[in-house]
């Protein structure tokens, strides 16, 4: 499919955007352009895509998003590269992923081909956002939602594909430092059958107010147990977890379909395995936790995502009282993987996987 090259009437100025790049935050920023690709059932499917100016989109109040919340999205980066070019990490993960979350929500897929190329196009316009200091990045968020306009509840049949960017620094105000974790007991994320696995908005509207009762309590992010037994560790409202025990061993919970399949988490277990560790795919529950934490066979918790990269857990709030990971600092192995993720995004470590994609 041919892109559609929309003039933009007035990008922001050069000494305007270096300006704001240097203190980009998180998802404030946004670049000049996005793509905006429709779909049509009555049009044969995926019809007409443009890169043009960001700017507001017009939508029919009766719109089914609105309404019903068919919607999906996806989140990565691109790094810069000591040379100055840019690569994606493991964006046909997210392709790939992109099309899971439509399937579950009725919605149809982007040929992961079309996917990837508006990602290309999008970076390639808007180079000049991407951040050159070491902590930075272009994040990219695609996203697709249901634009027909009509009250009933079936799945629509016609939807926007947008492509928008946002130069961003680091995800938690501290950089790498350890969080304090909530543990929610009166809600829950997602239950076994329903849309944890897929990446839609809904699931993170019903994680905003356990996030407040968080923030509330002290904590920076939440932790949330599994729907039926409140006894499971899940994940946090958009981080995958990994538990570190002194005898070598490393435990994540299993993707039994409330847990969103996180291709940092992915790569973590290659790496942690790598590293010489014995990685398990197995439930673990918040008693255990506190009684592995308390009498030292835990040594460290990591939080793993795109956005926060690998975030040490220090502290953790339950019903029962605080308990503290390790010291309370960031553990050695948290920082090393860390160290080594960041390395191969960035091209300073050798991507022996064939995980980065170069786009220059
Ligand atoms: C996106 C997301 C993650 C992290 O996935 P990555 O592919 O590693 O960025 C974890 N949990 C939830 C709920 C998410 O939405």
């Amino acid at each position: 499919m041919d892109f559609e090259h929309l003039p933009h009437p007035a990008p922001v100025p050069s000494g305007t955007r270096q300006q704001a790049l240097e203190n980009p935050g998180f998802g404030q920023l946004f670049t000049d352009h996005m793509v905006v690709i429709d779909y049509d059932e009555d049009k044969g499917g995926w019809h007409k895509a443009s890169l043009g100016p960001r700017e507001a989109i017009s939508l029919d109040p009766a719109a089914a998003v609105l309404h019903y919340a068919q919607e999906i999205f996806e989140g990565m980066k691109a790094y810069k590269q000591g040379d100055d070019s840019l690569a994606l990490f493991r964006p046909e993960q997210n392709a790939r992923r992109f099309n899971e979350s439509a399937r579950r929500m009725a919605m149809p897929e982007l040929p992961e081909e079309l996917f990837l190329e508006s990602i290309r196009q999008l970076v390639a316009k808007d180079r000049d956002w991407v951040p050159s200091d070491p902590d930075g990045s272009l994040y990219l968020r695609p996203f697709m939602f249901a634009s027909e306009a009509f009250l009933g509840v079936r799945p629509a049949r016609q939807y926007k594909y947008i492509l928008i960017a946002s130069p961003v620094g680091p995800y938690f105000k501290g950089g790498a430092k350890p969080v304090k974790i909530w543990v929610s007991r009166n809600y829950t994320r997602a239950a076994p059958g329903g849309t944890g696995a897929a990446k839609t908005g809904g699931n993170y509207a019903a994680s905003l107010v356990p996030q407040a009762e968080g923030i509330d309590q002290g904590c920076d992010q939440v932790v949330f147990l599994d729907a039926v037994e409140k006894k499971w560790i899940e994940e946090l409202g958009g981080m995958n977890l990994f538990f570190v025990f002194a005898d070598g061993t490393v435990i994540t919970p299993p993707l039994t379909g409330t847990i969103l399949p996180g291709i940092t988490r992915d790569s973590l277990i290659q790496l942690l395995r790598e590293e010489g560790l014995q990685v398990r795919e197995e439930p673990y529950s918040i008693d255990q936790w506190r009684a592995d934490a308390t009498e030292g066979r835990l040594l460290e918790t990591m939080a793993c995502g795109t956005a926060a990269v690998v975030t040490p857990v220090g502290t953790v709030l339950g019903p029962d009282g605080e308990f503290t990971i390790g010291t309370g600092g960031t553990g050695q192995m948290t920082h090393k993987i860390r160290e080594k993720l960041v390395g191969i995004q960035k091209g300073a470590i050798e991507d022996i996987h064939g995980w980065t994609v170069k786009l220059d």
